[in-house]
This record gives C-alpha cells, sequence and structure tokens, in this order.
C-alpha cells in the first residue's frame, strides 16, 4: 500500500507550531508521509490555527480538491472541529472513516474592465465590494439580467453560506445553513433618503442567478475583497457574481452540528 500523503500548515504562533510538531510526529508513526508543501497529490490538508489561517490555506493550496481538516488553537474557529488535545482523537476517527465530508460553496467574482481585460477571484466566505478609499460607492445592481437599483453607501457583500457567520453576520446579514447553496447580498451602511434609494436589508439569491454590478461614471477605483483579500481596479466596466463550480470539502468529526456551533460561538 502505499503511503498517503498530508500536508500540515500552522499559522505560526506558538501553541499552532507545537500542535504541528505533535501531529507530524503522530501522523508519521501512523505511516503518513507529512509535509508542510502542498502539492496535487495530498490526500489531505491539515489546517492549524483559526478561520483566518484556514482561509490562507485554502488560498495559498487554490482550492483544492482534497478533503481539509481543521485544528483550533484559541481563535474564532468556525471552520475547525479538532483541538490540539484531540489529535489522537482525530487520527483514529479520520483513519476508520467516522466523519462527514461538508461540501462548501464558493462564490466568484469575473471582474471585465473598460480595456477589455477581465480578472477573476473566488472567495470562501464572501465577494465584497467597496469604492476607493472609504468613501462611499454607487453602484448599479442587476439580477439575472434585470436592472434593480442604485447602490450608494459603503459596499456590498456577497456571502456564501460558510461566509454568512463572519462580515456577513458583523453588518446585520443572516447565518444560513451551509446546506443551502445561496448568495447572500449583503448591504454595508446603505444611505436611503430622497436623494438615494438602496435595499436596506439582505437579498438572497438562487445559485444560479448572477448579480450584475456596473460602477457609476464617477467610480475612478473600485476594491473588491475575496475572503479579506484585497484587489484594487480601475475603469471597471462591469462585474459578475455568482454562486462558483469551485466547492472545498470539509472534514466534520462525529458530533459536528452547525447550530451547536453558532449557539457556542455567538451566543
Ligand atoms: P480578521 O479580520 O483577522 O478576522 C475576522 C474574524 O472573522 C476572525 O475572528 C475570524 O476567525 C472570523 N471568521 C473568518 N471566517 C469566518 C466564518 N466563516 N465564520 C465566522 N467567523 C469567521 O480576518 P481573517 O481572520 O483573515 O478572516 C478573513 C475574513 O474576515 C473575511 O472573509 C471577512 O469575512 C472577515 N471580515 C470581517 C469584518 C467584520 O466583521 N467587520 C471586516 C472585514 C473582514 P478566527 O479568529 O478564527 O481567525
Ligand atoms: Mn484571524
Amino acid at each position: 500500500m502505499t503511503s498517503k500523503k498530508i500536508t500540515v500548515f500552522h499559522n505560526g504562533d506558538e501553541l499552532s507550531a507545537r500542535t504541528y510538531d505533535t501531529l507530524k510526529q503522530q501522523l508519521t508513526q501512523h505511516g503518513y508521509i507529512v509535509s508542510g508543501e502542498y502539492s496535487p497529490e495530498t490526500d489531505l490538508i491539515v489546517c492549524i490555527g483559526g478561520d483566518g489561517a484556514f482561509l490562507k490555506a485554502i488560498h495559498a493550496c487554490d482550492f483544492p480538491p482534497c478533503p481539509i481538516a481543521g485544528i483550533n488553537t484559541g481563535h474564532l474557529g468556525f471552520f475547525q472541529d479538532v483541538l490540539p488535545d484531540d489529535i489522537d482523537r482525530f487520527i483514529q476517527q479520520y483513519e476508520s472513516g467516522e466523519y462527514n465530508l461538508q461540501r462548501l460553496n464558493t462564490v466568484r467574482a469575473i471582474i471585465e474592465t473598460e480595456d477589455g481585460e477581465t480578472f477573476e477571484h473566488i472567495g470562501l466566505n464572501e465577494i465584497t465590494i467597496k469604492g476607493r478609499h472609504s468613501y462611499s460607492v454607487h453602484l448599479f445592481i442587476s439580477i439575472g439580467d434585470k436592472p434593480i437599483e442604485k447602490f450608494s453607501g459603503d459596499g456590498l457583500i456577497v456571502a456564501t453560506s460558510a461566509g454568512s457567520t463572519a462580515y456577513n453576520y458583523s453588518v446585520g446579514g443572516s447565518i444560513a445553513d451551509p446546506r443551502l447553496n445561496l448568495l447572500q447580498v449583503t448591504p454595508i451602511a446603505p444611505m436611503n433618503t430622497t436623494a438615494y434609494r438602496s435595499f436596506t436589508s439582505s437579498i438572497l439569491l438562487p445559485a444560479d442567478l448572477s448579480l450584475g454590478v456596473v460602477p457609476e461614471q464617477r467610480e475612478n477605483q473600485i476594491n473588491i475583497m475575496n475572503d479579506g483579500i484585497e484587489s484594487s481596479y480601475t475603469n471597471v466596466k462591469s462585474i459578475e457574481v455568482r454562486v462558483s463550480d469551485t466547492s472545498v470539502s470539509l472534514i466534520r468529526l462525529k458530533g459536528y452540528d452547525f447550530w451547536s456551533k453558532v449557539k457556542d460561538k455567538f451566543l
């Protein structure tokens, strides 16, 4: 039998580095080949840290097809089920297949500039669209090609269900069960006056509808954030945001329950 390859990332803090040493030692004893560098032959990725470290690892591997497990070392830890003291149980349950794979959908933005160039970004949590620095931004919004509103405010978050508990939740968006494959479009400080009219609550879109965004003429810079990674664009003609074909498979151990996790972390 060829050995399984496991890639392990950690976020560099002391506990995570110690947890990495323990995990590597135990996995090696169990006959696995452990590496700190991702290659496409990897059978499993383990990420030690918090949600930020988890997102970083996923982006570093460019949304890998193999399963990913998270070990939480004292951060919020929405994507993690394992604690540093649970490594024995984790390896035992991984080997006996006592886990479920949670498939998380991602969101994709395609940016087209006036020069005809296109750029693509994928987010596991969300795609956020904002203007230049901290100025308000004015965006024409369409849904499935139908013009809907001109948004004015600080920006828009287009969150997946997995990302609904992150930035989306901080600005008043709803918590969505990750079994729902949808996009939640949440306004950040929308203006509502006789001068400007925007939706004040989140709207929910099914997976087969896309959101079209056309910046008003005066917007000379648009900032796009995918999972907190910022890119700036000038001369943006349009942005299309939709559910992406890419998904992430998260290892969920026995006992995982989304709503219990929400209660534990937020209430
Ligand atoms: P960060 O600004 O250092 O931390 C943001 C916080 O969000 C951390 O506590 C992080 O957990 C938590 N988080 C990340 N994904 C989550 C999820 N799916 N559900 C619940 N909580 C989650 O940035 P970061 O750690 O690199 O994470 C990037 C994310 O930050 C972005 O995708 C965006 O959602 C979020 N963000 C939030 C705000 C806000 O709430 N006002 C503003 C900008 C960005 P850990 O402590 O475990 O890392
Ligand atoms: Mn963080």
